[in-house]
């Protein structure tokens, strides 16, 4: 192989490929480098790398251990911070490379981003969860269900044998309330336990959110929150069942709102999806541009605590929530092929976009 041949396999590989000196100078930056740590060939070549990251990260440390052993290291899941400082998940494979004596004179770093897998990652980790959840959740309520509904009969019958008699009527009506609400909350688990049978159709989605806005209407003015719309109006139909989105939508503009107890705005913002992760992948159905709907409010936001526990089941910080809300979300968004993606900073708001399939 000649040099240029090299140079152009070097520069068509996926994998981030960079080169150090002794002097952990860097002398190799490939393409892919600079796209995934986000600094251009020209303006690192012959920088010091402790000058572009933190000298305890894990390239440097794998770079000067094998620059110091002449052995190679690998780990497979470091984080680097590109120069926007986001943080990506990657695996790092170094190598020394020897000179004409024989000692170790440079070395070599393969560095593949796995952000994507890890999401992925999460995503199905999230799916076992809750198919576990789901299966107790229904062996639960079935044994449940029964006895509520004597109890209920019974009071009933109570209620009747005792007539009038105000006394006893009130306290009636308190056991008749309370048997309803554990009846609701069974049949929310049951919802979460059962397959869903989707009839997915085109669907206009401005109208679906439209229907959830006119819904929430009430609630949002009440605490001083403004709906505001960002719709693209180009946005063809996306394929899905109706009751089942409207729901999701539902939900998470319920999240919304009572993330903003002092008001704010909450915006609704649809687009076609271009960019992100999720965007051109219809999990399970191949490539695909999808339709992202996007809630997003001014509320306290999410801390990291709390965002690993956003979708398990029960999961809830509210003092009257039942944390089923963002799980039954997951779950029909999956079920359509789609996925859901939060961002938040705390202090400032949260952003939950969908990524739903469009009908062709
Ligand atoms: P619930 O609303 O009953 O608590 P959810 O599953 O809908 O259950 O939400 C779970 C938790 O996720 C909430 O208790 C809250 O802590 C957090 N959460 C969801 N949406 C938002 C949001 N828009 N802003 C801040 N926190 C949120
Ligand atoms: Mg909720």
């Amino acid at each position: 192989m000649s040099r240029l041949d090299y140079e152009a396999l070097l520069a068509g590989l996926p994998d981030a490929v960079l080169g150090v000196d002794e002097g952990l100078r860097i002398v190799l930056w490939n393409p892919a480098a600079e796209a995934l740590l986000g600094r251009s060939a020209r303006r690192v070549l012959g920088r010091a790398l402790k000058d572009l990251f933190p000298p305890d990260t894990s390239l440097i440390r794998h770079l000067s251990d094998t620059l110091a052993t002449g052995e190679s290291r690998s780990e497979s899941e470091a984080v680097v911070e590109g120069a926007d400082g986001r943080p990506s998940y990657v695996s790092i494979v170094t190598a020394p490379l020897a000179g004409a004596g024989g000692a170790v004179t440079a070395a070599v770093a393969v560095v593949r981003d796995i952000t994507r897998l890890h999401q992925l990652e999460a995503e199905m980790h999230r799916g076992e969860t809750l198919a576990a959840a789901g299966q107790i959740a229904i062996g639960l309520a079935h044994e449940i269900r029964n006895p509520l509904g004597a109890i209920r009969g019974t009071v009933q019958l109570l209620k009747r044998e005792l007539g009038d008699e105000a006394r006893w009527g009130e306290y009636i009506e308190v056991l008749l309330k309370e048997v309803d609400r554990v009846n609701r909350i069974i049949e929310m688990l049951l919802d979460l336990g059962r397959p869903v049978t989707l009839r997915p159709v085109p669907l206009n989605i401005h109208q679906l959110l439209e229907r959830v806005a006119l819904m929430s209407d009430e609630m949002a003015s009440r605490r001083g929150i403004q709906i505001v719309r960002r719709y693209d109006p180009s946005l063809p139909p996306i394929l899905a069942d109706e009751d089942r989105i409207v729901q999701v939508f539902h939900n998470l503009v319920r999240n919304a709102i009572e993330a903003m107890p002092g008001g704010g705005r909450l915006t609704l913002i649809t687009r076609l999806s271009m960019d992100t992760l999720f965007a051109k992948v219809d999990l399970g159905r191949g490539l695909k541009s999808m339709a992202e709907v996007q809630v997003a409010d001014e509320g306290e936001g999410i801390t990291d605590a709390t965002r690993a526990r956003l979708f398990t089941p029960f999961f809830t910080t509210k003092s009257g929530g039942l944390g089923l809300g963002l799980a039954l979300c997951h779950r029909v968004v999956e079920e359509h092929g789609g996925a859901i993606q939060i961002a938040s900073e705390p202090g400032k708001g949260t952003a939950v976009s969908c990524f739903l399939p469009i009908a062709r």
